[in-house]
């Protein structure tokens, strides 16, 4: 194919995906006006839902000022060259192809970064700072930035070096070999993100003895579940949002409660909430999450293996020597609108399994003090309780609160 038609492809992506998005961000945003659902009607009181009005509000037209930027930075980009121009200056650098990726890569992931740095810090310091969430300072946000940095080149180095040496010796039958790697790569980091990772960014500490441990480790014999890891991790370091999550599977399985989270609930709040987590874990969501992100790399990979080799790919990003890395840049762009469609799949998957583990907490423990922490939790990240039903389908995870409280009253 000529490359002249799929560089129009890849701008028609961009400048779709960018439009679509612009319309389903303007509908939700025409509901946040919407009289409350009665069933969630006492999550805020007047003053608080003003809050939240304008929190969401502050939030959308932030929405449009990134998306913006982003979508000129790419465009501009690929119009002028900018590809092609790093790609000039990597090999002026070396003439091994893995160095080049490396540093192909590492320029344009760092550098665009870099540029959007002033819109996370805006964010973070100007509209979390106003609404009361951000608890972060300036060292944090920065020393963050260098570890996620750092991370990236580590472990994003070794895969990608890995990645172009199965290339450079299988040809197209690499992507057996990458497939098998990030297989390996998922299940390990599913395993062990929370003894690596997250303590180069928080504290955690086993949950001290008392009622509320007592509590936990009741109900978990209750439903027989073994459960050795609680973990309390520091949040409150950076936002005032509340969280919890479980991780892992067999030794390695483990919850982690933020601090925040414990600060804002009662003990019968907090069990009612890991009782939804472990629901998750027993009804081999886990499991199926991981499995079917393990297959969509598959087929990912496989469809990238056909295209790869075609010159058409990198000369339509602006890169006159074909090359994997301006390929692989290529068909990102290319292959988005695939990942949207999967992504709306597991979304879908994920707001039903978000009703089973609601189910299970309710059915092993309790649907009222569920019902009180979801509410709390909302109104403590000033949640929108007016979603419009075309964004909730596209982008949420999770059912709206007033669905999911009406399941748990059901
Ligand atoms: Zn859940």
């Amino acid at each position: 194919m000529d490359h002249t038609v799929v560089f129009y492809c890849i701008l028609g992506i961009l400048l779709g995906e960018f439009v679509l998005t612009t319309i389903l961000n303007y509908l939700n945003a025409k509901k946040f006006r919407d009289p409350i659902p009665a069933d969630v009607h006492d999550v805020y009181n007047p003053e608080e839902y003003k809050k939240s009005q304008e929190y969401k509000l502050a939030n959308y037209r932030f929405g449009i000022v990134t998306s913006v930027f982003s979508l000129v930075l790419i465009v501009g980009f690929l119009v002028f060259g900018g590809f092609g121009f790093v790609d000039t200056i990597v090999r002026d650098l070396t003439n091994n192809q893995i160095l080049q990726a490396l540093l192909f890569f590492g320029f344009i992931m760092i550098g665009s970064d870099f540029l959007a740095t002033p819109l996370s810090y805006y964010q973070t310091f100007v509209i979390e700072e106003k609404f009361g969430f951000n608890k972060t300072t300036v060292k944090t946000f920065l020393l963050d930035k260098l570890k996620s940095w750092l991370m990236t080149i580590v472990i994003g180095g070794i895969l990608l070096s890995l990645v172009i040496w199965f290339f450079q010796f299988a040809g197209k039958g690499f992507w057996l070999y990458t497939w098998a790697l990030i297989a390996v790569f998922t299940l390990f980091m599913n395993l062990f993100y929370s003894k690596l990772i997250v303590p180069l960014f928080n504290k955690q500490e086993p949950l001290e003895t008392g009622s509320l441990k007592e509590k936990i480790e009741a109900y978990a014999s209750k439903v027989g579940f073994e459960l050795k890891n609680i973990f309390v991790i520091n949040g409150s370091k950076r936002s005032t949002k509340a969280n919890a999550y479980f991780s892992g599977f067999g030794k390695e399985k483990r919850v982690t409660l933020y601090d925040t989270l414990i600060n804002d609930l009662e003990e019968d709040e907090i069990v009612a909430v890991l009782a939804h987590e472990i629901g998750h874990y027993k009804k081999h969501h886990i499991i199926f999450n991981l499995i079917t992100s393990v297959l969509l790399t598959g087929f990912m990979l496989f469809i990238l293996s056909l295209f790869i080799n075609n010159p058409s790919i990198s000369l339509a990003v602006g890169v006159d020597r074909p090359s994997f890395h301006a390929a692989l840049i290529g068909f990102g762009i290319l292959y988005s609108p695939i990942s949207e469609l999967t992504g709306l799949l597991m979304n879908y998957f994920s707001r039903k399994f978000e009703y089973q583990a609601d189910d299970f907490a309710k059915n092993t423990f309790a649907a009222p003090p569920l019902i009180t922490s979801l509410k709390k939790l909302s109104k403590n990240s000033l949640s929108n309780l007016t979603p419009h039903p075309t964004y909730v389908f596209v982008h949420y995870s999770h059912p709206p609160l007033v669905e999911r409280i009406r399941n748990l009253k059901a």
